[in-house]
């Protein structure tokens, strides 16, 4: 099935003429009118319009006018802005809302003539860790329909994993490309804070937020990585650095290449795991992940036990930066500016009831916490706490990236969870996160590769951590483990 390629593949039979635009697209629409209903992967479908850019693709590939996405479909976390196309957010106070312009790293897909196929249901403004936060419904586990996507890009994974699109853009603040990625068997990259613009990704925590991709294969992602990366005028924290050839860097041996494993990511808390109240890995997760740590070493990497003392604050900081970023950044959705506005008597009212209805109850938990610890009199316990503990975790990063050149970890503690198992214990949904939170706060780059599937048949994911600026050298070894089989 013609939906069910990678963009390797279908680059190959479009520029081949086995198949067109049109009916690459018209596949991915086939299943998507098949399963959507049932996953609940897409908030909004483009239909008519990708249809249209598949006839425009096909034309330029006619005329030779051919990157590498050319003609591929793919779709987008609807926390992220697409010019003309309807933008939730997974939020009703942005039910409405059309954007007039595109995301920076949307609009360089687009401008290869790739086809927006719809936009993926999430978590309302990327806050959660199962997509229970969408006002749109929650999204299916494609491995299994009880169990949740992950969050918040569970639209984004569920959509690449069920055959959906070809690839997906998604957004990772901490965690929301690399754990749904895992829940749902598919690889997730977050490059480093700075590497992808954020221009046009809705804002839930400025200092952390990161566009990536969620495709089939490393490979696949170390295509799109490289259209999405660089410098960009509309986000003054992107840098100059220069964009290397992901591609060739993958088919590079990792021979003798360091590679850390942090022992906090496996300790119980008594042995200072990741967050106090953290009850351990899930046996079957640890043992698929120390197989594969095996795998690598008999791939001739060196295997290095480390240390990263303030893993364990990770989690604590994040729930403290992310929400008082949040609580600044969400200000803006007032029922003035964009989207929904409540019928109210007074203006007072038409900002109250909007941001009522518009926000889920997890939303407005983080403006409430954010605007607490930001308030005078917290905010020196609170907020600037939490930031001299993040220059610590990043400190721990650094120090370590002496010694090693990556970090492998399990990318979640478990596999993908029931749905409504942790929607009312906040805590343990916030602890979800231990893992791939602590690579947000440092601004580091990481990715999850699927490796073995559960007894259960639920995918695990492998997380690889890398140094700032070397998502290449982390896609390289994800590349070997992914080929480790
Ligand atoms: N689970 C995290 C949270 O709820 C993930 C957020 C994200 O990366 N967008 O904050």
């Amino acid at each position: 099935m013609l939906n069910e390629l990678t963009i390797i593949q279908a680059r190959e039979g479009l520029n081949k003429k086995k198949f067109t635009s049109v009916e690459l697209t018209k596949a991915c629409l086939g299943r998507i009118s098949e399963r959507n209903g049932r996953i609940n992967a897409f908030i909004t479908v483009f239909e008519e319009e990708a249809l249209k850019e598949a006839v425009k693709a096909d034309e330029m590939i006619a005329r030779g006018k051919i990157s590498e996405l050319t003609g591929i479909p793919f779709s987008v976390k609807d926390a992220i802005c697409a010019k003309d196309r309807r933008s939730t957010g997974g939020a009703k106070i942005l039910n409405n809302y059309v954007p007039p312009f595109d995301a920076t790293v949307i609009q360089k897909i687009r401008n290869q003539g790739a086809v927006l196929l719809g936009k993926n249901n999430c978590d309302a403004f990327g806050h959660g860790a199962s997509n229970e936060n969408s006002m749109y419904g929650p999204v299916r586990n494609p491995h299994d329909e009880e169990r949740v996507a992950g969050g918040s890009s569970g639209g984004s994974a569920a959509a690449v994993a069920d055959n959906m699109c070809i690839f997906s853009i998604a957004e990772d603040t901490g965690g929301s490309i690399r754990q749904p990625a895992s829940f749902c068997g598919v690889a997730g990259l977050r490059p480093s804070y700075g590497r992808n613009s954020r221009y046009g990704i809705m804002p839930m925590a400025s200092s952390l937020d990161t566009a990536g991709p969620i495709a089939k294969t490393v490979k696949d992602l170390a295509i799109v990585q490289k259209i999405m990366a660089g410098r960009d005028k509309k986000d003054s924290t992107t840098v100059a650095n220069d964009v290397p050839d992901y591609l060739k860097l993958l088919s590079q041996s990792i021979e003798g290449m360091r590679v850390g494993v942090p022992e906090e990511y496996f300790s119980a808390s008594s042995k200072g795991g990741p967050a106090s109240g953290w009850k351990g890995m899930d046996k079957e997760v640890r043992a698929i992940i120390e197989n594969r740590i095996k795998g690598l070493e008999k791939m001739g990497c060196e295997i290095i036990d480390v240390s990263l003392p303030y893993t364990k604050y990770a989690s604590p900081v994040y729930y403290l930066i992310v929400p008082s970023e949040d609580s600044s950044n969400l200000g803006r959705l007032d029922g003035i500016r964009y989207g929904m506005q409540a019928k109210a008597d007074n203006l007072f009212e038409v900002y109250t009831k909007s941001r009522a209805q518009g926000f889920p109850e997890e939303v407005k938990r983080r403006i409430m916490v954010g605007t607490y610890a930001l308030s005078a009199g917290y905010y020196d316990a609170y907020y600037r706490k939490a930031q001299k503990v993040r220059t610590l975790i990043c400190q721990d990063f650094e120090k370590v990236f002496k010694k090693v050149d990556l970090l492998v970890t399990p990318t979640s503690p478990f596999p993908a969870f029931k749905l409504g198992e942790k929607k009312d214990d906040v805590l343990s949904m916030y602890l979800a996160d231990v893992f791939v939170s602590p690579a947000a706060v440092a601004g580091i780059p990481a990715l999850s590769v699927p490796v073995e599937k559960t007894k259960a048949g639920l995918p695990v994911g492998l997380q690889v951590i890398g140094p700032r600026m070397f998502e290449g050298k982390v896609m390289q070894l994800a590349y070997a483990i992914e080929h480790d089989n």
